[in-house]
């Protein structure tokens, strides 16, 4: 028999999601749903802190960007002003032998004025294809008890349009004026066509956008600036540089709507992909929502008399993509002796948990001191796991493996002297604290990986 292969660095994280409890198979005691995935008890942890990190950065360390939670479904008529009821579909193709569906344009030599070149043939069997038809991606579905074409609604397939369909209710409430940004982070569908690469590509995601409405005129300025502003997020966020990178669209390529669009891209197990786009829509969605409504989308201006539409650039970020991002990124293997240790090398601030208290036995008082400082810690918001199972070497290695940077430990001096050990998960590095210091401790240390 061949020997089995060595798992894929993929497989090895979709395996250490599953066994650890970061995302499982959607409905999967009935054979699971494909592309749907569900975040168990650190997965949800990580997911909130990826989403967190961004509102705090996007909006409330800013003067700029307010903040929406729009409805999923929405007016009909929004979609045929934004142009998605026509345009938001994918070129598709079926194999007529093996029955697979394919995405012309992930072939290749795929045109979009003339389509494949003539002859392409399926890419799994070498089978004959169909022609290519345009298939619209939003989820349909009906508002009430009649099941007709009068009562369809969709599910949104960005959050984007939410935005722009509040921006008179949001400027007037909050009295903005340019340049100013509205930021939401909501589910999105989509019926892809491909899914794929576990949470990579799903059918039913979430995003985190900004809308920010600005002069025309300085919009390739700003396009600029949030271009800088978003990768730095990552970047500040521990994310590695060299696996990071732009890509400026071609013309071909940009959207219905937009001027200019940068993708954000990670170098995935599977490839570079997009992590985010950075759009310049310009006035397009306003202009269009102001035709379609009869409501004028403009701001004006007391002082010349006139009406702006203005221009608007968007940052559009995945928070499940980011956040299988930062696992990926994170996921590490090192030689231990013997064995490997594996291990999620977590910024402190996305780790699901920040510190695990441990008693070095299960004797002497060490479980009562344990459980008052991890009880101290959770007080004052460090989500803290506490374990006095096995021996304490395999106790560290199952914190390293869901990346928790920290780690507490009591023993007999601590019984004596009130100090504790700080274990370090990224380099193993240990140090004597006193016990009364250790929230201060860990809260410096909150803001910079532990290496
Ligand atoms: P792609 O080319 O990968 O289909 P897109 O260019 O259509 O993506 P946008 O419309 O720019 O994507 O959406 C903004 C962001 O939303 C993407 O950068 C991605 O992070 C996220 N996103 C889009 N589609 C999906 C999906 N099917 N699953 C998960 N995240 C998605």
């Amino acid at each position: 028999m061949a020997p089995k292969p060595e798992p894929t660095v993929m497989e090895k994280i979709v395996s250490l999601c599953k066994r650890r409890g970061f995302v499982f198979q959607s409905s999967e005691i009935y054979g699971g749903l494909n592309s749907c995935w569900d975040y168990g008890p650190l997965g949800v942890e990580l997911k909130r802190n990826v989403k967190d990190a961004w509102w705090r950065a996007v909006v409330q360390e800013r003067d700029d960007v307010v903040g929406l939670d729009a409805a999923i479904l929405m007016h009909p008529k929004v979609w045929e002003a934004s142009g998605h009821l026509a345009n938001f579909t994918d070129p598709l193709v079926d194999c007529k032998q093996c029955k697979l569906r394919h995405r012309a344009d992930h072939m290749p030599g795929f045109d979009a004025t003339k389509g494949l070149p003539p002859g392409t043939k399926c890419p799994n069997c070498g089978g004959e294809l169909t022609e290519i038809r345009k298939f619209n991606l939003m989820f349909k579905t009906f508002m009430g008890a009649v099941e007709d074409s009068a009562a369809t609604v969709y599910l949104r397939p960005e959050t984007a349009q939410g935005i722009f369909v509040n921006f008179v209710n949001v400027q007037q409430a909050t009295r903005k004026k340019l340049p100013f940004g509205i930021a939401q982070i909501g589910k999105a569908f989509r019926n892809e066509i491909t899914p794929g690469n576990f949470t990579f590509r799903t059918r039913e995601f979430e995003q985190m956008e900004i809308e920010y409405f600005v002069e025309p005129g300085t919009d390739e300025e700003w396009h600029r600036r949030w271009k800088a502003d978003r990768m730095q997020w990552y970047l500040d966020l521990g994310m590695r540089k060299d696996r990071l990178q732009f890509r400026e669209h071609g013309k071909d390529e940009l959207a219905h709507y937009a001027k200019g669009c940068a993708d954000i891209e990670y170098q995935f197990p599977f490839g570079w992909s997009e992590l985010e786009g950075i759009a310049n829509r310009t006035d397009f969605d306003l202009k269009q929502h102001t035709q379609y409504s009869g409501v004028q989308l403009t701001l004006f201006d007391e002082a010349t008399k006139t009406h702006t539409v203005p221009y608007v650039i968007e940052p559009s970020a995945g928070a499940d993509r980011s956040t299988l991002a930062f696992l990926v990124d994170a996921y590490d293997e090192e030689k231990d002796g013997d064995e490997t240790r594996v291990l999620l090398r977590f910024h402190p601030r996305l780790a699901p948990i920040k510190v695990a208290v441990l008693p070095l036995v299960k004797k002497e008082g060490m479980p009562e001191k344990a459980m008052t400082i991890a009880k101290a810690l959770r007080a004052a918001g460090i989500t803290t796991g506490y374990d006095e199972g096995s021996a304490i070497g395999r106790r560290y290695r199952r914190f390293d493996e869901i990346g928790t940077p920290f780690a507490v430990t009591i023993d007999g001096d601590t019984l004596k002297d009130d100090t504790v050990t700080l274990r370090l998960r990224d380099t193993m590095e240990q140090t004597r604290v006193p016990a009364a210091t250790i929230v201060d401790t860990i809260r410096e240390r909150m803001n910079r990986m532990p290496r």
